[in-house]
This record gives C-alpha cells, structure tokens and sequence, in this order.
C-alpha cells in the first residue's frame, strides 16, 4: 500500500502569497519557504525550507543549532510570523507560531519554533478560544 502522503501550502496571513517553493525540493516533494533568524538577534535573515508534507520534519537551507528559537519571517513580504504565546508547544512549552494553510480541512497550523523540537499542532488542537489576535 502507498503511504498517503499530506502535503501543506501555507499562505502569509499578511500579504496572501503561498510560501510553497518548487525549486527547492524535500523527498521531491516542494517546500515551504521561510526568512530565518534566531530570536533576539540582528543578523541578516537566511532562507530556511520546511519539508511541506505533514509530520515530516526534514528542513533544508540554513542550519540553526539545536534549542535556538527562530522567528520566521514571510519571504514576499518579510512579515514576521509570530509566536502565540497562549498556544504552547506540549513538548518544549515554546508558543507556537500558527500558520494559515490553503489545505481547507486543515485550517491552521501551529509548528513549533524551536530548532529539533519535532512538534506541531493541526487546526483541532488549536484552540480558538482565547482567539488568535488577528494581525
Ligand atoms: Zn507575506
Ligand atoms: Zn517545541
């Protein structure tokens, strides 16, 4: 049986463009596309690729060092993605940066922006009350 395999499009909840990047690739499926840098830091951001297929984990571009928090940033419109902290990672406790896919029945994503905590929630877990302060 072939594994059924979940493949996300995230769109910026500012400027609507999808993140989705066909050019870099993950187990030849696209990516999605983020500007990076560590929390609290003033470098320049670098491109980092999240593998697009649901519960897979894998990443690409810049490499983070373990436990470094990261901000994502939007790379259309360089819109930063932030942190909810009323919604935590149940495994680091880090709040989660909840993204809006295209995928209808998915809805929102919450991934965690820790680096090598393998961890997100998914539009049922997410919950709406308090709710998201829309931007
Ligand atoms: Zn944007
Ligand atoms: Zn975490």
């Amino acid at each position: 049986m072939v594994k059924k395999v979940k493949i996300v499009e995230i769109i910026c909840h500012n400027c609507g463009a999808s993140l989705k990047n066909k050019e870099k690739t993950i187990a030849e499926n696209p990516t999605v596309h983020f500007k990076a840098i560590p929390a609290g830091s003033k470098e320049e951001k670098t491109d980092i690729y999240l593998s697009a297929e649901l519960d897979d984990f894998r990443k690409a571009g810049h490499k983070f060092p373990k436990g470094t928090v990261v901000k994502f940033f939007c790379p259309h419109c360089e819109k930063e993605f932030e942190q909810h902290n009323a919604i935590k990672c149940s495994t680091c406790k880090e709040g989660l940066i909840i993204l809006h896919s295209k995928n209808g029945a998915l809805g929102l994503i919450g991934i965690c922006p820790k680096t090598g905590c393998n961890h997100h929630k998914t539009n049922d877990e997410i919950p709406t009350n308090p709710p998201l302060a829309s931007p």
